[in-house]
């Protein structure tokens, strides 16, 4: 254990700096914490916009699929009927026409398999051929929307019209028709053929959607035609206030988009697609619910595993702080202990002056100190007068007591960093003075022996009646090698001058003549 040394002159605060261990520890936990946060998240986020992408993707080409299926289905019949309609515009549908037609029809039909039925119906709409054996009874169709919309357009194009139910035997269809004309271009009828709805059914079917995606086929006026999950309610119903018709299809025929269904109000990824060849629009769908699925059980993984993750360093933390918090507490300790230690080994315990240990370091150092600067060392022994008779007189307790209050006495003329006040050993005390001339070191004894009168301690044995003090001092100039015993000596020296005087008085030692003799006293 290092031996603290009364310097008072070695520059406070030269321990090293130690590092904030606790904070830098929380600060890197803190770090640690948000570093996992953070990647967690951008983990998650590129994960979400992958699956978000992947479904993106699935559900275009999920479109395109649906579109070719659809513009392939309506253009067979379309090419079927324009050949009818060639032939029936060339030869009429009289009476001779009529079986031939029929058969053709039929066969027609069955080779077609999207096909319902074929339908001619003259200017009254009344049936003239089906691809039936039978005719059916009743009013006709002049009141269908695709009868008035031939009746008043001469276009020969073929018109898609609302999905309806077949009057031949109720089935589900979505009529294609296309106008009549005689040679002179004026409406003649309209041949329709019905396409089975349940063609769409069966097709939508046949992919793998999610239990709340949906496909759907509409008009691009916004009527819908057929729809995955089937629900009769809803076919014939308008779809045009919903987002793909209001505000995605004017911008783009083909996209993809997040929104909520005008139908249910579920959030979907919507991929739709208008068709080029006829006024159609295929749109499939899947739950954002489902798309993200996957995506909500690895975040919730990740997360849990980044949770206990973080829970582990938190803990860890808090393990390591608390050992370095006691890691200090025990420091703190420890310096406290070797600080008390050191002042037990360097104080005296009655009066809590320095002992004879320290004043003989401090002594090596100032002489030290002296001989570099040329600068004066002075020592003031200092003896209690007739303190035996004191002891005999109020005992020991009493004398002890009285050691005390002169040490504090010593201690107070002491004002100087520097000065060294030292039990030296019994009633004997001394004060070293560094930096003081011989009449700075008399000054601080004269003014020692007038502090302890002053004191009016009480002694019997004594001739003022009062305790009082003996000092000698002693002066030099170091030079280099000096020896401490000599100083001691000579202090001791004028103090025995001082006794020898007749006590109660301070003295300097007279070096002229070889051994002591008094030269100046304070008294
Ligand atoms: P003088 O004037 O010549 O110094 O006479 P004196 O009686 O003081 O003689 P001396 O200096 O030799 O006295 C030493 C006495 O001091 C012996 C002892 O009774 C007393 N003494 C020494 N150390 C202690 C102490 O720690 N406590 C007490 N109470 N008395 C002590
Ligand atoms: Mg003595
Ligand atoms: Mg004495």
């Amino acid at each position: 254990m290092p031996i603290p040394i009364h310097d008072p002159h070695q520059a406070p605060g030269g321990t090293l700096k130690r590092l904030p261990l606790r904070k830098a520890a929380v600060l890197f936990i803190v770090a640690v914490c948000l570093c996992l946060s953070g990647l967690l998240y951008l983990q998650i986020e590129q994960s979400r916009r992958q699956d978000l992408a992947n479904a993106q993707m699935a559900s275009a080409n999920l479109t395109r699929a649906m579109a070719q299926q659809a513009e392939d289905t309506f253009l067979a019949a379309d090419l079927v009927m324009t050949s009818l309609v060639d032939w029936i515009q060339e030869d009429g549908y009289g009476a001779a026409q009529r079986p031939r037609l029929q058969r053709t029809f039929a066969r027609r039909v069955q080779q077609l398999e999207q096909l319902h039925g074929m339908f001619l119906f003259d200017r009254e709409g009344q049936w003239v051929i089906t691809s039936f054996p039978d005719l059916p009874r009743g009013n006709g169709v002049a009141d269908r929307e695709y009868f008035k919309y031939h009746q008043q357009n001469v276009s020969s194009v073929a018109h898609i019209g609302p999905a309806i139910r077949s009057r031949e035997n109720g089935e589900w269809i979505i009529p294609i028709s296309k106008r009549v004309n005689d040679h002179a271009g004026n409406f003649q009828g309209v041949l329709m053929a019905g396409i089975k709805m349940s063609y769409f059914d069966k097709f939508f079917k046949s992919f793998s959607l999610d239990d709340n995606g949906t496909m759907f086929l509409g008009l691009t006026n916004g009527t819908l035609l057929a729809r995955r999950p089937f629900d009769e309610s809803l076919i014939g119903t308008s779809l045009a206030k919903g987002e793909i018709y209001q505000t995605l299809l004017p911008n783009a025929s083909a996209g993809t988009a997040m929104i909520d269904s005008v139908v249910d109000g579920v959030t979907r990824l919507y991929g739709y697609r208008q068709l080029e060849s006829y006024p159609l629009v295929v749109s499939a769908s899947s739950s954002r619910d489902t798309i993200l699925k996957g995506w909500h059980d690895r975040a919730f993984q990740s997360s849990v595993i980044v949770a206990l993750v973080m829970l582990g360093v938190g803990l860890f933390g808090w393990v390591f702080i608390h050992q370095v918090r006691d890691g200090e507490r025990i420091e703190k300790n420890l310096i406290k202990a070797q600080r008390a230690l050191e002042l037990i080994a360097t104080h005296d315990s009655l009066t809590g002056l320095a002992n004879r240990r320290l004043f003989e370091q401090s002594l090596e150092i100032e002489f030290a100190r002296g001989a570099r600067q040329s600068s004066p060392v002075s020592l003031i022994m200092l003896d209690i007068d007739f303190f035996k008779r004191y002891n005999d007189a109020y005992g020991h307790v009493a004398g002890d007591h009285c050691l005390t209050q002169v040490a504090q006495v010593v201690k107070n003329c002491c004002q100087r960093k520097p000065d060294l006040a030292v039990r030296y050993g019994g009633e004997e005390f001394a004060v070293l003075l560094p930096d003081t001339d011989i009449n700075g070191a008399l000054a601080i004894a004269g003014q020692i022996r007038r502090s302890v009168m002053d004191k009016h301690i009480t002694h019997s044995g004594s001739p003022t009646g009062y305790l009082t003090v003996s000092l000698g001092c002693y002066s030099f100039i170091p030079l280099g090698n000096d020896s401490p015993e000599l100083f001691i000596q000579r202090a001791d020296a004028a103090l025995y001058q001082a006794k020898n005087a007749g006590r109660n008085r301070a003295a300097v030692l007279s070096m002229d003549g070889g051994v002591g003799e008094l030269m100046r006293s304070d008294r």
